[in-house]
């Protein structure tokens, strides 16, 4: 597909509207094996970045993510705030003066942004975060004539489910040490979301 500015709204909107929705479930799994508040640090942040780029208008994609970072970074506290900003800020560096933006360009986005998440983060794949979505989606985005919405998903949603088995190394979760095994982490589920809510988007 090729993306413009309403796509890139759409997929905050589609987003927002998935964390909502399982914001209690967010809670529960941060609960297990955290401190609990990743559903409110997710909704809060979607809700806001939501607010933002709906209200806004925009000529670039680059300014939907930019805005989306800032507001990400400035709302969320915890971990995922600067992480998922981080995120978006590098999509958004990347992206600057490409619109419409290719299929080929956004999976070069997507990259980025999985390679600041792990600089911000000192960490890799294999740690129990949401880098473990992360980076399976980056490598099935460079697949490219074969990515498909569907395989999109099944590729987030599965990648998000094996981390149920791993050892936490970093982030909260890495304090339970092998107790950190056997639940599902917090941030590759909103992780998943975002990756849900972009293949939403690329079906329409
Ligand atoms: P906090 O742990 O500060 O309360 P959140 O609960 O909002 O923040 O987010 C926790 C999620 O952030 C974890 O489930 C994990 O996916 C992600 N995370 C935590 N630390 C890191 C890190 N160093 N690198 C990448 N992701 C991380
Ligand atoms: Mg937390
Ligand atoms: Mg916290």
């Amino acid at each position: 597909m090729v993306w413009k500015v309403e796509q890139a709204v759409a997929w905050i909107e589609k987003t927002n509207a998935l964390i909502q929705s399982n914001k209690e479930y967010l809670t529960e799994l941060d609960q297990a094996i955290g401190d609990g508040d990743h559903g409110l640090n997710m909704s809060r942040g979607f809700q806001e970045a939501e607010a933002k780029v709906s209200s806004t208008d925009y000529d670039t994609i680059a300014d939907v993510f930019k805005d989306t970072a800032t507001v990400l970074m400035s709302k969320v506290g915890g971990a995922s705030g600067p992480l998922y900003g981080t995120a978006f800020l590098k999509m958004s560096m990347v992206l600057k003066g490409k619109d419409p933006v290719t299929q080929a360009e956004f999976a070069d986005a997507v990259e980025e942004a999985l390679n600041g998440i792990k600089q911000r983060g000192k960490a890799d794949q294999g740690e129990k975060t949401m880098i473990d979505v992360w980076h399976p989606v980056a490598d099935f985005l460079k697949n490219g004539q074969n990515v498909q919405a569907e395989k999109l998903e099944e590729t987030a949603q599965q990648a998000m489910e094996n981390t149920k088995d791993t050892l936490a190394t970093k982030g909260r979760a890495a304090y339970l040490q092998e107790r950190s095994r056997g639940h599902v982490d917090p941030g590759s589920t909103s992780s998943f979301y975002l990756f849900q809510a972009l293949a939403d988007v690329w079906k329409e």
